[in-house]
């Protein structure tokens, strides 16, 4: 089976299509700047010529159709026709407490995921457009949408339910619900594949640390905890969001700044961060330029992202009554190798020992445990593509299959 992975934004389309046979990546592409003046594309396909030019696109229907003439063009395309895309996959932001797996498209799941457009406004309304542009583009392709809040669902209520009245539970339905969750699903099940042993048997900490970062606690494969809430913003401090903090300090801070409630959660998620207390950039490795040159606010800033991501990993461990294996994965966690040490460094009380030898590696999956180590060490890249391409796959075939 051939199978389309959809991540629809605002005014962007990322693709990438697989070959489930062998899990390739047949071709893959980003169309850019839809429904907005200079709109583009770049597409590159296995052994053809990388193809980026400026293609009007008006909307997210019209940039599908681009995507499906390129793959099927003879110069830049992997397929002689569209009817060899068999399924088509979409990554969505929220699935609220709807969907707690992967499900097949039909009305009553779009009417949910538009449901939750209120838990992720800047994303789901995104998705829905292209769900919307598959179904005129290829009418009766099946679709599956996989949902990055979907493993977090298996959260117990002490984990997810905040210390607020309870009717905004019921009423508004105030949670955590947490995110990347198909990243965490998917690095958790590689590092149980690496130790040869069933994931159902080992407690898991994931450190998917990027631009946006969360730490999960995954017991017995299911999602116990998770770092961020009923929105990206909590958690530890990241690029540009502040991460949890006391909640006094909105009230403190509006009042003598003089802001609204818009304002300040525009700064708390674009101003903020490592960005805000380094006054240099949210991207680690003008930090880590910056601290060779002696910013102290830089360091500080690291300092503080290394410190709240070490605290996670005891509060999980603490809140799984041990830990097996810590998995580093997304920008950071895959390619900072010094900030990985510095996480678990000083954690040897618990088991957790870092090989700083097999460390020095950057995007590639490996196993950086110490000798000795009671706890093992991941890097992995995240692969949530391939993640949506096997969701989309079983609930298929399963359909073909008349289940
Ligand atoms: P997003 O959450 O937007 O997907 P990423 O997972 O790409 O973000 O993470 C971005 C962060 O990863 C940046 O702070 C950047 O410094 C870091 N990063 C990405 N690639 C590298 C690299 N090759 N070496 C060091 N750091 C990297």
């Amino acid at each position: 089976m051939d199978i389309l992975v959809i991540n629809a934004g605002s005014s962007s389309l990322k693709y990438q299509f697989f070959n489930m046979k062998t899990h390739e990546v047949l071709a893959k592409g980003l169309c850019e700047r839809i429904g907005i003046e200079g709109s583009r594309v770049k597409h590159a396909a296995k052994g053809k010529e990388k193809f980026e030019k400026e293609i009007a696109m008006k909307t997210h229907a019209e940039a599908i159709r681009v995507v499906t003439q390129l793959m099927t063009s003879p110069e830049y395309g992997v397929i002689k026709s569209m009817s060899e895309i068999e399924a088509v996959g979409h990554r969505i932001v929220s699935g609220g407490e709807f969907f707690d797996r992967s499900v097949l498209v039909d009305d009553e799941v779009i009417e949910k995921i538009a449901i939750c457009n209120v838990l992720a406004p800047l994303h789901n309304p995104h998705h829905l457009t292209g769900i919307n542009a598959c179904k005129e583009v290829m009418p009766g392709v099946p679709q599956v949408v996989t949902f990055d809040t979907a493993f977090h669902q298996s959260m117990p209520i002490k984990a997810y339910l905040y210390a607020l009245p309870y009717e905004y539970y019921e009423k508004y339905k105030v949670r955590r619900y947490g995110a990347h969750g198909t990243s965490h699903r998917y690095v958790a099940g590689r590092a149980a594949q690496m130790m040869g042993r069933p994931v159902e048997q080992l407690k898991i900490i994931t450190c998917h640390l990027g631009n946006g970062s969360s730490i999960t606690a995954v017991d017995g494969g299911r999602s116990v905890d998770t770092s961020m809430g009923l929105t990206p913003l909590a958690g530890v401090p990241m690029g540009t969001r502040s991460g949890s903090l006391d909640p006094a300090i909105l009230g403190y801070v509006m009042e003598r700044e003089n802001l609204d409630i818009q304002q300040m959660t525009k700064i708390l998620n674009e101003k903020s961060g490592v960005l805000g207390i380094s006054g240099v950039s949210s991207d680690f490795r003008d930090l880590d330029a910056a601290v060779l040159e002696g910013n102290k606010r830089a360091e500080a800033a690291l300092d503080i992202f290394v410190y709240a991501v070490k605290k996670y990993i005891g509060a999980y461990a603490a809140a799984m009554g041990g830990v097996d294996a810590v998995v580093f994965t997304a920008g950071i966690g895959e390619n900072n190798a010094r900030l990985r040490e510095r996480i678990v460094d000083g954690l040897g009380f618990m088991g957790i020992k870092l090989d700083q030898e097999k460390n020095k590696v950057t995007g590639e999956e490996k196993d950086v445990t110490a000798d000795g180590s009671k706890v093992k060490l991941f890097v992995v890249p995240t692969n949530e593509e391939l993640v949506i391409a096997l969701d989309t796959e079983e609930i298929v075939s399963a359909l073909r299959a008349g289940k």
